[in-house]
């Protein structure tokens, strides 16, 4: 079976289960878990943030940042796209009682005129106080696209005029990190909070860890309690996210390039309407007919190829750390014979 579902479905390597079984470990109730602390001090130098804090999931790191930087009734600007407003399960006005202002960018990505229009007047207290803006790089639903990092900086000036906070769900940033030879110095130095995960791209089974400035980050292990976050001897998989660290982010690249590979040839066929273009590890796209989707699912179920439909017949593949290069050649080769449709 070849899964190309998404970049979670990664089981965590013979070496990875090694440093695993090799963790110091202690409570992190009480901060005593040294392999966490080591991942978070870690994490926390990379991005020059000060304090980072490990969770269970990216949905619970954003979760926590959205409650770390507003009032219930405020609200959010993101969007149409964003996976807070789409796939945390109505997260945003459930724990932290706001609203999402929806931003009709391209490819998940917006310009920063657009956030200047969807701020409301604070003394218009008709309207939501808008408290923060969030984006997220890679954009997951834009087909994996990167931010233009200069339009981030003038987002974050307009954020600074109007005291607004600015978050970025940076689930899949090693991604656009690796892809425009970025580095999380950069980002830090942007933003208030990132969420960063670790069970995607860098393939580990469980983690993402949320930096931030201290002043802000204060609260956040009270909010991750409160969300039922918080963990005792987790350092076996703090020691998962070290050893990605070291070993699992360059490799991105290999990623990135078979993704390319993969629009390329759906790019051949006749039956293919439109690929997004691929700038990371996520291929979406669309085929002409209903037909061509049953046939083109038909076609791959036979030959043991799963992926993901995005509903209003888009398709997604994600390459990663389990899909090999013996697999690629394969897909590619059934891929080929569909031409013959
Ligand atoms: C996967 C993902 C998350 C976090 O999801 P979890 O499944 O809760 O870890 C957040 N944002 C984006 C863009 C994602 O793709």
């Amino acid at each position: 079976m070849i899964d190309l579902r998404s970049d979670t479905v990664t089981k965590p390597t013979e070496k990875m289960l090694e440093a695993m079984f090799q963790a110091k470990v202690g409570d992190d109730v009480y901060k005593e878990d040294a392999t966490i602390n080591l991942l978070e001090e870690r994490i926390a130098d990379m991005f020059g943030m000060e304090q980072a804090l490990f969770f269970p999931t990216g949905t619970m790191a954003n979760q926590t940042a959205i409650k770390l930087h507003t009032q219930p009734g405020d609200q959010v600007i993101c969007d149409k796209d964003a996976h807070i407003y789409h796939y945390e399960g109505g997260g945003a006005s459930f724990n932290s009682g706001v609203s999402c202002k929806l931003v009709h960018g391209d490819k998940g990505m917006f310009a920063s005129g657009q956030v200047i229009e969807a701020i409301n007047p604070p003394d218009f207290y008709h309207s939501p106080l808008t408290a923060l803006v969030e984006v997220e790089n890679t954009a997951n639903r834009g087909g994996g696209s990167c931010w233009d990092f200069e339009e981030l900086k003038k987002i974050r000036a307009i954020c600074d005029q109007n005291h607004l906070g600015f978050h970025l769900d940076g689930a899949r940033l090693w991604n656009a990190l690796i892809a425009k030879n970025e580095s999380p110095k950069q980002y830090g130095q942007l933003f208030d909070t990132i969420s960063v995960c670790l069970s995607k791209g860098l393939g580990c089974p469980v983690g993402s860890v949320l930096v931030g400035k201290k002043e802000l980050m204060k609260n956040a292990m009270r909010i991750r309690k409160i969300l039922g976050g918080g963990m005792r001897q987790v350092g076996y998989l703090g020691a998962a996210g070290l050893y990605a660290l070291d070993n699992h982010v360059e490799r991105l690249k290999e990623d990135h390039q078979r993704a390319k590979e993969i629009e390329m040839a759906l790019n051949k066929l006749d039956m293919v309407k439109l690929v997004t273009p691929v700038e990371t590890n996520i291929v979406i796209f669309e085929l002409n007919q209903k037909e061509d989707e049953k046939t083109f699912l038909n076609h791959l179920q036979e030959n043991k190829i799963v992926l993901s439909g995005m509903g209003n017949g888009k398709l997604r593949i994600v390459t990663h750390l389990d899909y090999t290069q013996e697999m690629h050649e394969r897909f590619l080769e059934v891929l080929s014979k569909l031409s013959a449709y």
